[in-house]
């Protein structure tokens, strides 16, 4: 099985491992702008609350239930982007690519199993190529 993935890997040339990249920064770009447009969201609905809770407290109670929802989807999304980059898989060996038995960097530069080097997101396209935000 390791013989075929590295067979694999000897017939992927650099255009596999930029349309990889690219969707890696593209989702990782996504899942971001979904957690600072909720943790937005959570700081006017959060403003609001409090100026209603003194001005006009039944608003500010109706106001309690929204701001308490984005309040728990905040962290849950952050789970969420935080566990979908944890388990990002390397293209060329098929493994996590930041997580390895005793180290998980999310920040890492190279497959933590093949030592394959992580392109910055302006190294692998010339400006303007870069897929549109994945839906
Ligand atoms: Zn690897």
């Amino acid at each position: 099985m390791d013989q075929l993935k590295l067979l694999n890997a000897a017939e992927r040339g650099d255009e596999y491992y930029r349309e990889h990249w690219s969707l890696y920064y593209a989702e990782r770009r996504r899942l971001l702008h979904r957690v600072f447009r909720l943790a937005g969201a959570l700081g006017v609905l959060f403003t609001l609350c409090s100026w209603a809770l003194e001005k006009c407290p039944p608003l500010g109670y109706v106001l309690a239930v929204p701001t308490s929802i984005l309040l728990l989807a905040l962290p849950a999304q952050w789970f969420i982007f935080v566990w979908r980059m944890r388990t990002w898989t390397c293209p060329r060996c098929g493994e996590y690519f930041f997580t390895s038995t005793l180290v998980n960097n999310p920040f890492g530069r190279h497959c933590r199993h093949c030592r394959l080097v992580r392109p910055k997101e302006s190294e692998p396209h010339a400006p303007g190529e870069w897929p549109s935000v994945l839906q």
